[in-house]
């Protein structure tokens, strides 16, 4: 049995958790593997009941589970995840953007991860100010970096594609950091003598992710170009809705979508279950890794393709072209499983 810890969150966070703890109950049910459920508040309504984002229980909770789930906070978000990835030392944030069938996408034949460093640049929330000027510290590690490259050339490795790792940086501006992010991974990649390695400028990057986003395999980059350039990937292949993450450490492992709270389509049970549901995917694919568990692996694959096959028959949410509501969506799915 696993525990996993599932922090409902805000806005359309509570109808994704919904449809997430409907699909475990189906795994738990039809599929052989037992998924104990401990659901968990954090974000805008913690901050509001409690006076904390991110309550102590919370966190002990979080830590004496197997996995966490967490669907999106709201305003409080920095005060929530970027903690958590911290205090959790979940330094690579896995970010795939892989096309399905019959979305609104610019292509339908892509399948491509963002690597995303996520514990350093500026993200630590060192800002201050000094005179009439507000100053925020980007902070780049040679450790981290060369922590992120590897763990990029071992999703590499472990791909059925190309094999090419790009780095992603801006060091003809930030010349000491980025600097340092660029020869960090160059030195990792010899390593990796049978994958490819190239480097590439960050506003290259995002211009090439529209002209020919099928030469991208896996990218590594900085903490916030991967936040930027992950909603961009996500975009190419059909939108936030089917956008999937994870944030992994070596001992632990936390999986959310990639968008946040969607206040502007809140309560209206519209919201695409999917961004969720592949992040289980996802949390699958870690636990079976992690605990040589053949059948995570089984189970994770299942329900990509129930999602994979749903959407080809034109079962779909509003957002990817379809009308389907969030519960009916869901439904489809346990049913299917
Ligand atoms: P954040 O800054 O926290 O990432 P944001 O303001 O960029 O949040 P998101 O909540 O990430 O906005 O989403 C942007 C828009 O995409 C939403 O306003 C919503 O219309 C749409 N969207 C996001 N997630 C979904 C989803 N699961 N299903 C349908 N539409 C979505």
């Amino acid at each position: 049995m696993y525990k996993i810890s599932l922090i409902t969150g805000d806005g359309i966070g509570p109808e994704l958790s919904e449809s997430a703890v409907s699909v475990i109950n189906a795994i738990n049910d039809k599929l052989g593997l037992k998924f104990d459920v401990t659901k968990l508040s954090a974000g805008d309504k913690a901050l509001k009941e409690s006076g904390k984002a991110l309550p102590d229980e919370t966190v002990d909770t979080i830590k004496k589970s197997d996995a966490c789930l967490k669907a999106p906070v709201g305003e409080s978000a920095a005060d929530v995840i970027v903690v958590l990835r911290r205090i959790l030392d979940l330094y690579a944030n896995i970010r795939p953007a892989k096309s399905y069938p019959h979305m609104p996408a610019l292509r339908d034949d892509i399948d491509m991860v963002i690597v995303r460093e996520n514990t350093e640049d500026l993200y630590t929330g060192k800002e201050f100010s000094l005179g009439d000027s507000a100053v925020a510290l980007r902070i780049i590690s040679e450790n981290a970096s060369k922590r992120i490259a590897k763990y990029a050339f071992e999703t590499a490795k472990q791909r059925n594609s190309t094999k090419k790792v790009t780095c992603v940086h801006k060091s003809n501006v930030m010349r000491i950091t980025d600097g340092l992010f660029a020869r960090s991974c160059t030195e990792v990649s010899k390593n990796y003598p049978d994958i490819l390695f190239e480097q590439m400028y960050v506003d290259a990057c995002a211009m090439n992710l529209i002209r020919q986003p099928e030469q991208f395999d896996v990218i590594v980059t900085t903490n916030l170009f991967g936040d930027i350039l992950s909603d961009e990937s996500s975009q190419v292949v059909g939108g936030l809705g089917m956008a999937p993450a994870a944030n992994i450490g070596d001992n632990f492992a936390l999986f959310e979508p990639v968008h946040g709270a969607a206040f502007d389509i809140a309560g209206k049970n519209i919201a695409n279950p999917s961004s969720f549901l592949l992040s289980i995917k996802m949390m699958l694919d870690w636990l079976g890794a992690k605990n040589n568990d053949s059948k995570c692996l089984e189970v994770g694959q299942k329900l990509e393709s129930t999602i994979f096959n749903l959407v080809k028959t034109g079962v779909k949410t509003k957002d990817i072209g379809g009308t389907k509501s969030t519960s009916e969506f869901t439904q489809a799915i346990t049913n299917m499983l």
